[in-house]
């Protein structure tokens, strides 16, 4: 195992979502090689039999070099679309009336009027509302609603085209988070082993819930995304992300409702909050949108793609970028860079007094805590965990540091899911079956032999008394990686 198996010397993970430009083989390998760390599948696009062949090809690819990846399944949600226009699109012009009308056949738009697929628009909408189209491209102010035909006025025109999104700044779209679809692609992403299942529009807690208990029901074991992208889930969140084990900021349709201005606070304080409730975030959309065309990215989205390091984000997302784009390994290989930037600054915002206050919930948290604490403190090279599930390596990355977070442990589907977490490397290790005694010994010489420590270094290293039983976790050690083979604890005892 080399020391990039290990984890590199970045610590903020990146999400690259697959589509037309990343879906054969070759092209998979390089994303990952470049440093991709969770492939997000979009279900928006693909169909199950696509699925199903590209997760066992990102299975073996990553077995291959060696690297655990994490895969998302990113559900399509009820997100609200214009139909069709007979010309392919239609120009609107500033001023003039535009109809939505739900009665409108699938195809028979033009630039008075287009259908919609969601009958519940007219209880949703009333005089005086905004709507957005195409991520905000075109504004409509609602004028009035007559039977199925939501009558408004062009406040902001341009060229709209088939299928664009729709909408309404505020929020207040009713639709509930699950489509019959989502329902079905969960239990796709169960029988595919997805890692991760991102419930798109989510509004409240519930929403979460009802994705977990579906996918449970099916026998999946990925953990659940709630997407923060409608102005209802803000007003909720500190419910949602209870429930939930990560968050996504997913910018695009959030801007939209919330309005851009505020989407940036949003971000920090989404990023902040989901640290403090002990749970994993994403930053997402349009990072790097122009290297879709070019080779490099713009001042605007380095700086973005900094900030969200410096907020603190688990992880940073590519969508279009890697998709459809020109360039997706080099977005990521980009990406990867600009996160290793910006994490030299982050430490100086390092806040002093993390969940000082707090009383903990769980003896693995405070051991968790306790090692952060020590690990910073007492400049450690590394810090080992023996962990089942992943918790520890959690709960111990909600806490800054520049030291490495290695969850050893010996479920592969524990490997794939903390590979979002930042700073946290994952390694196989069979606690098991190793020998009673030797077991932080053997820990230690696998960092060694990937060159990750060496003799002298200090490595903090915490384990349960069982091994093997989650939520064990119950020691704290510190250990000197002994110049030789001798044995650590023999050395320590002759000082
Ligand atoms: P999407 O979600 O790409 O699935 O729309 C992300 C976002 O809205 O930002
Ligand atoms: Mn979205």
């Amino acid at each position: 195992m080399d020391k990039y198996t290990l984890g590199s010397v970045r610590r903020t993970k990146i999400v690259a979502t697959l589509g037309p430009a990343t879906e054969d083989p070759v092209a998979i390998e390089s994303l990952i090689h470049a440093g991709a760390d969770v492939l997000r599948f979009n279900f928006s696009h693909d169909a199950a039999e696509e699925q199903r062949e590209r997760v066992k090809q990102v299975r073996a690819i990553a077995s291959k070099l060696n690297r655990y990846v994490g895969i998302m399944g990113d559900l399509q949600g009820p997100k609200i679309r214009i139909e069709s226009f007979k010309e392919g699109s239609a120009y609107l012009k500033q001023g003039q009336t535009f109809v939505l009308d739900t009665d409108l056949g699938p195809d028979d738009g033009n630039e008075r009027s287009v259908g919609v697929a969601y009958d519940d628009l007219k209880n949703d909408v009333s005089s005086g509302d905004i709507l957005l189209l195409d991520d905000g491209q075109i504004v409509l102010d609602v004028a009035s609603v007559e039977g199925n035909q939501i009558i408004c006025q062009v406040k902001e025109g341009g060229l709209l085209a088939n299928h664009k999104g729709l909408n309404k700044k505020g929020g207040g779209l009713s639709a509930p988070a699950l489509t019959d679809k989502d329902r079905k692609d969960i239990e796709v992403a169960a029988e595919l082993g997805m890692d991760y299942v991102a419930v798109s529009f989510a509004r409240n807690a519930e929403d979460i819930r009802e994705a977990r208990k579906l996918l449970h029901l099916s026998g999946g074991q990925g953990h659940i995304v709630a997407k923060i992208e409608r102005a209802e889930a803000v007003e909720n969140i500190a419910e949602i992300i209870d429930v939930s084990d990560v968050i996504m900021v997913a910018r695009g349709d959030l801007a939209v409702e919330v309005g851009y201005a505020a989407m940036t606070g949003l971000q920090k304080s989404l990023i902040k909050r989901t640290r403090l409730q002990n749970k994993v975030s994403i930053t997402a959309t349009q990072m790097l949108e122009s290297m879709i065309a070019n080779s490099s990215p713009t001042r605007a989205e380095v700086s973005d793609v900094a900030n969200a390091v410096m907020d603190g984000t688990d992880a940073v997302m590519l969508s279009a970028e890697t998709a459809i784009g020109k360039y997706p390994d080099q977005a990521v290989k980009t990406m990867g860079e600009l996160c290793i930037g910006a994490e030299k600054h982050e430490l100086f915002s390092r806040p002093k007094n993390y969940r000082l206050e707090d009383v903990f919930s769980y003896v693995d948290e405070a051991i968790a805590l306790a090692a952060m604490y020590t690990a910073n403190h007492l400049h450690v090279s590394a810090i080992i965990t023996l962990t089942e599930s992943g918790s520890t390596s959690r709960w111990m990355s909600r806490v800054r540091s520049n030291i490495p977070i290695y969850a050893f442990t010996r479920h592969e589907t524990t490997r794939w899911r903390v590979a979002l977490y930042r700073g946290v490397y994952p390694a196989p290790f069979d606690v098991v079956n190793a020998e009673p005694g030797e077991i932080d010994r053997s820990a230690i010489q696998v960092l060694e032999r990937a060159g990750a420590v060496v003799s002298g270094d200090l490595v903090l290293f915490t384990s349960g008394d069982l091994a093997g039983v989650p939520g064990g976790t119950n020691t704290l050690r510190i250990l000197k990686v002994p110049s030789s083979n001798t044995d650590i604890e023999r050395r320590d005892r002759n000082r």
